[in-house]
């Protein structure tokens, strides 16, 4: 009866314990499921971004761009080098992102997600990318070599050696028979030889650098130069006179008919230039400094005059002649002839002296080329520097006289600089001001 008692018992209890068992495993599951239904509205898997592709690599952005995901609402990327943690760019509209301000040489890991609502969703496979070497900033050395360029630029420390290519201006493109290695430096440094004394050509550079033993080339940079010439033989005991033209270069057919005057003749001017006109006419620029011009600054737009005149104004239009040519501007003229000390000391930080005039064409105002003839031919002296602008038809028009009838009056025809260390028998200091030689 006792063991009968316990016996029942037990199995009583035993049935309990089963009971609770099956209780619990059941609540488990229940859980279970609702986290799972939970994180199924929240984190929606399956939902992740698909294909992300990267192209366009440069030394500091690349795009992205991946499949489009059902029903995400925005996008996010992230990205990390081995040294830094992920950085983040949220509410990305498009399948696409540009991801800028990267590092140059750099080994980045990106990934891309899709975001619902707030929640994100599945993160993309990772992509890893190296950013390739920055341009070089590239400058013209100097060269005394007939037909020599020499360019120099700053090193790159990542770099384990420099391709530099030339070409003839005039030609579509480079060609990889015009290259050289030139081997890593504190100083790097390439001459190109043999080529024609004045001529204009445009070199370009770039870093090579190795990611996981494969070479990577960096970016260009790109330099128009001019090769060296030997500056030509003038007589200080003749008499001379420098031609200045203004304001351009522009369209219409003025300037180039200008310099096919002074090219017959060979005739040197100085050319006092805007530098956004520059920018817009380069070719007009490039044939200047291939013809021996002297290339003058005559600030970036000519809207301000005096003492509205900015260390930027100049320095602008200095860059832009220097971007064309390889050369920065050897002569200044202010807009309207007015003079300041804040200009002259920018021009004597920027290496150029300033030139006025003492004969003004008025080319300008008259628009007439016997007038503007007269006043070149018939005012003149030795040592005179003379005003005009070479954005006229009518100035094109007398230059055609007024060039042949100097050098019939026995005038060499020169730059201001010419002109200046001819007279004074040195060089024109940068910041000070000449009105003739
Ligand atoms: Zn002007």
């Amino acid at each position: 009866m006792q063991t009968y008692r316990v016996y029942k018992h037990e199995r009583y209890s035993r049935r309990r314990r089963k009971r609770k068992t099956t209780l619990t495993v059941f609540l488990l599951v229940l859980v279970i499921a609702l986290v799972g239904v939970a994180a199924f509205v929240i984190f929606k898997p399956g939902s992740s971004v698909n294909n992300l592709k990267v192209s366009g690599i440069t030394d500091s952005a690349v795009n992205l761009k991946w499949d489009k995901t059902e029903n995400a609402d925005s996008y996010c990327v992230f990205w990390k080098t081995s040294d830094t943690d992920y950085k983040k760019a949220k509410n990305i509209k498009q399948n696409s992102y540009n991801l800028t301000k990267l590092s140059q040489t750099t080994e980045y890991e990106i990934c891309a997600c899709a975001v619902f609502d707030t929640s994100e969703g599945g993160k993309s496979e990772s992509k890893s990318i190296y950013t390739v070497a920055s341009k070089p900033k590239v400058t013209q050395a100097e060269t005394k070599e007939e037909g020599s360029v020499k360019i120099k630029w700053n090193k790159n420390s990542k770099a384990k050696y420099y391709t530099v290519q030339y070409k003839s201006s005039s030609d579509s493109a480079f060609s990889d028979k015009n290259s050289q290695k030139i081997k890593q430096s504190s100083d790097p440094t390439a001459t190109i030889k043999k080529l024609t004394p004045g001529g204009s050509y445009d070199v370009r550079v770039r870093a090579v650098t190795y990611h996981n033993e494969k070479k990577v080339n960096g970016m260009w940079c790109t330099l128009g130069v001019t090769a060296f010439k030997k500056q030509r033989a003038i007589d200080p005991n003749k008499p001379m006179v420098a031609l200045t033209f203004d304001d351009g270069p522009s369209n219409g057919t003025a300037n180039e008919r200008i310099l096919n005057v002074l090219e017959k003749y060979g005739a040197k001017a100085t050319f006092f230039m805007i530098g956004n006109r520059a920018l817009e006419h380069p070719d007009n620029v490039k044939r200047k400094a291939q013809l021996g011009m002297e290339l003058g600054n005559h600030s970036w737009d000519h809207t301000r005059y005096g003492e509205q005149v900015t260390a930027s104004d100049i320095k602008r239009c200095s860059d832009a002649i220097f971007s064309i040519t390889g050369q920065y501007p050897t002569a200044f003229r202010p807009p309207g002839g007015m003079v300041t000390d804040a200009i002259k000391s920018e021009c004597q930080s920027e290496n150029m002296p300033l030139y006025l005039w003492d004969v003004d064409t008025e080319d300008w105002s008259t628009r007439d080329a016997s007038t503007t003839y007269s006043k070149a031919v018939d005012e003149v002296s030795d040592g005179d520097i003379i005003l005009m602008h070479e954005i006229y038809d009518s100035t094109a028009d007398a230059i055609e006289k007024i060039v042949p009838q100097l050098i019939k009056k026995g005038f060499q025809i020169v730059t201001c600089s010419e002109l200046i260390e001819a007279k004074t028998g040195e060089k024109p200091q940068p910041g000070e001001l000449y009105y003739n030689g």
